[in-house]
């Protein structure tokens, strides 16, 4: 049986109001979708251009339940979604992507099991449950290593690196008593990423892996191709690919791959629309968000081919003064009122030929 397509005019919403929820309501607008937006904080940036903006606590059932009732599909653009949230959808709508991939990729353990499970390599990592056992597992695992929560890291928030000094107690304290994984520094070459699309229907569709820089701990650049070779960009993709059917994911993820002498080592999936894949919206004829909203809505994944080479370049905090200025660039701001350090506040694109 075919499956359900949802008709133009129907309903999105998305849990979260940020850049990346914005930019999936701009993309669903463009195939006439309409978007309602669930955020606890005042004002997202998604609000100017969607439907109706609820703005309600994580842990207000009723306005959850009722934010469900008015929508066709359910969908979130950020992985630390509260999953008693999701559960207070009451069952109503489908949520996509679904639950289980929540589960996974909110808890860094639980993801690195996963993901060791389907014979990926991951780096050498032991849970921490407090500052005996990161002792412990320092000296398993040995100096340099990265102590990072289990749970609510993003932009290398939450991580510590320790070196062969480190006292346990202190790292233990710094990153709040929280449980933690120790991994070992992972030697790389060049950091990459996919961003891959699974249709309701199971088949899959992946974008050109992407070379990231990082500045700070926050993205600052994707360039696509990868300086990879053909045979381990297409290693990228099916790898991604394999991720996804094991999720029996239906949307858009982001797989953040090192890449070493020994092969691909997977660092953590991203459940969602990913900053590393913002230059597909200029180089791509269907982009990450029309493809994440093709996917949740039942629609056929669309051709994500890269007709250009781009490099994608982020806007942190005051640098989104220099925009206003830019030409020979796609240039693609949040609306974010205050410019805080470290904070994203929009990105630009350059397109070249396709080399
Ligand atoms: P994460 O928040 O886990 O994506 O980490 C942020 C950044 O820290 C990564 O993009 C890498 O540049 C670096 N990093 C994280 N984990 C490791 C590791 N095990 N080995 C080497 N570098 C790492």
């Amino acid at each position: 049986m075919a499956p359900e397509r949802l008709a133009p005019g129907s309903r999105i919403g998305i849990l979260g109001g940020g850049q990346l929820g914005r930019m999936l309501a701009l993309a669903a607008a463009r195939l006439g979708m309409r978007t309602h937006v669930f955020e606890p904080a005042a004002d997202p940036c998604a609000g100017p251009v969607v439907e109706r903006v609820v703005r309600a606590a994580w842990s207000d059932r009723a306005a959850l339940a009722e934010f469900a009732s008015r929508v066709d599909v359910v969908t979130y653009e950020f992985e630390n979604v509260d999953l008693a949230a999701v559960d207070a959808l009451g069952g109503a709508v489908p949520v996509r992507p679904g639950r289980r991939a929540l589960e996974v990729a909110q808890d860094r353990l639980a993801e690195k099991a996963f993901l060791a499970g389907l014979g990926l390599a991951v780096a050498p990592h032991a849970a921490v449950d407090g500052p005996e056992g990161l002792a412990a597992a320092l000296a398993a695992i040995g100096a340099p290593a990265i102590l990072k929560t289990r749970r609510f890291g993003y932009d290398g928030k939450g991580q510590l690196r320790l070196g062969p000094d480190a006292d346990p107690a202190a790292a233990w304290a710094e990153i709040g008593g929280q449980p933690a994984v120790l991994e070992g520094l992972v030697t790389f070459e060049r950091e990459i990423s996919v961003v891959a699309a699974r249709g309701i229907d199971g088949a899959v569709a992946a974008y050109d892996p992407g070379e990231n820089l990082h500045r700070d701990g926050i993205l600052h650049t994707t360039t696509v191709p990868a300086r990879i070779g053909a045979g381990q960009a297409q290693d990228a993709v099916l790898l991604a690919g394999r991720i996804l059917n094991a999720l029996d994911f239906v949307g858009v993820m982001g797989v953040e791959l090192f890449v070493t002498r020994a092969g691909l080592v997977v660092n953590e999936i991203a459940p969602r629309v990913h900053n590393s894949g913002h230059w597909t919206q200029d180089a791509c004829l269907t982009d990450q968000f029309e493809q994440h909203v093709r996917a949740i809505c039942g629609w056929p994944l669309g051709d994500g081919q890269r007709h250009s080479d781009a490099v994608m370049t982020n806007l942190i905090g005051d640098e989104v003064a220099a925009a206003p200025g830019m030409t020979g660039a796609a240039v693609h701001l949040y609306g974010k009122a205050e410019a805080r350090p470290g904070r994203k506040m929009g990105h630009f694109t350059r397109i070249a030929p396709r080399s």
